[in-house]
């Protein structure tokens, strides 16, 4: 039996332990929502060529309010470049059209009074008004993304935007979970007395998605070593295993038995936080394993805390324990901790640029109902006193996990 450390302290051991994310090749549509593992060129001018940025008239000298040009033609988006622009004439251009080589400014439509043949300007012409110049955004060559990006939905699409068929990303862990305990039963199944339906399984599979992860579940294994050996043998397999429940002191508490039979090294077994303190992680050669605790509301906090960012490390994101929490302000009272770091869920809205937070508080770990609502966590710092209505706190959104 190991001691109670810090979450920091977890943090750190995980991250020391933690090998360098592995790059992989993909095609562009499949690598949404990873992390870049090189820089990304530009392969095309944007704009592709001096182009119009709106519906109007290019004209080649200062137009006076009043004057009159006749209209020589009409240039589209897409028309090749090469139109010619005679002097004292005006053409009928399109946002997204090449502008002629002569070009001084494009006169938007509304500040015209247009025939068929001839248009009338009502303001003057401004030099260089409304021409995009090719190559202003980025030129061919230029360092579009740095490595390190994630691919968010906007870059897929600047991706797309240059033709790049194939990224270099980083690797997604292979993750599974697994559920024990001979209480524990599919949700599908009607408990009987002293029963429980498997939430966790669906919670890790849900937490997962918001990865862009895809865990596999391997279902139930009961409170017995044979039966937990045979599924562990199959978790490890993967680069990350998630077993819940079996972690604390009891004496169908078998989990960390069976997983030293399997060359498991525990990094730590107890993390001084509430709800949660039960929460073994350990290495093997090919992977790591997390034991997550039982409780509903401990398997939550403890997935969100520690667990999430270490996946999303895997994956090549910057992210660790507290990592991208925010000042808030109370909206109801926050009572205080007890030798422990405790967390609690919140529901956040922002006033005036301020966010303002108010917790959600648990009856205890058991309390699905109250870790289920919120968007974000509380952190009341172990040995803090009560905290009053308008004091600052600390929360860390989790859309899609909470709320
Ligand atoms: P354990 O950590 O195995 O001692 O479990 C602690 C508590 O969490 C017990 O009340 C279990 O019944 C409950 N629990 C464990 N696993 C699950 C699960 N997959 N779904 C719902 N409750 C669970
Ligand atoms: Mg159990």
């Amino acid at each position: 039996m190991m001691t109670s450390i810090s979450p920091e302290e977890a943090w750190r051991r995980l991250a020391a332990g933690r090998s360098d994310p592995t790059p992989e090749s993909l095609p562009r549509r499949e690598a949404a929502g990873r992390v870049l593992a090189a820089p990304v060129q530009a392969t095309v001018d944007l704009p592709p060529c001096d182009m119009s940025a709106m519906d109007g008239y290019a004209v080649s000298g200062g137009i006076v309010a009043r004057s009159t040009l006749p209209v020589t033609g009409t240039i589209a988006a897409g028309d090749p470049p090469g139109h010619v622009l005679a002097p004292g004439t005006a053409v009928r251009i399109m946002t997204g059209a090449p502008v002629p080589a002569d070009t001084e400014a494009v006169v938007p439509v509304e500040q015209t009074d247009a025939g068929e043949e001839r248009v009338t300007f009502t303001a003057p012409s401004q030099a260089g008004a409304h021409i995009r110049k090719q190559g202003e955004v980025v030129r061919a060559g230029d360092e579009i993304l740095t490595a390190g990006t994630a691919v968010s939905a906007t870059v897929l699409g600047l991706l797309a935007a240059h033709g790049v068929e194939t990224i270099d990303v980083y690797r997604a862990p292979r993750v599974a979970t697994l559920s024990t305990g001979d209480e524990i039963l599919p949700p599908d199944r009607e408990p009987g007395p002293g029963q429980l339906r498997d939430s966790h399984t669906d919670f890790l599979l849900a937490a997962g998605a918001t990865l862009g992860l895809g865990f596999k579940a391997l279902g139930i294994a009961r409170d017995d070593e044979a039966d937990l050996a045979r599924h562990i043998e199959r978790g490890i397999s993967h680069d990350v295993l998630l077993i819940t429940g079996g972690v604390s002191k009891g004496i169908f508490d078998l989990v960390k038995d069976v997983l030293a039979g399997y060359g498991c090294r525990t990094l730590f077994d107890e993390v001084a936080i509430q709800p949660g303190k039960p929460l073994v992680a350990a290495r093997h050669d090919k992977g790591w394993v997390f034991g997550l605790p039982g409780n509903p509301a401990s398997a939550i906090v403890c997935f969100a805390l520690l667990v999430r960012p270490f996946l999303r490390t895997m994956m090549g994101f910057k992210d660790g324990y507290w990592h991208g929490a925010l000042s808030a302000e109370l909206e109801a009272p926050l009572p205080g901790a007890h030798g422990r770091d405790r967390f609690v869920t919140a529901s956040l809205r922002i006033k005036e640029g301020r966010i303002l937070a108010t917790p959600n508080l648990p009856e205890g770990s058991h309390d699905v109902v109250a870790y289920g609502s919120g968007s974000a966590l509380v952190r009341i710092s172990a040995s803090s006193p009560p905290a009053p209505v308008g004091s600052a706190c600390e929360v860390l959104p989790l859309p899609g996990l909470l709320g």
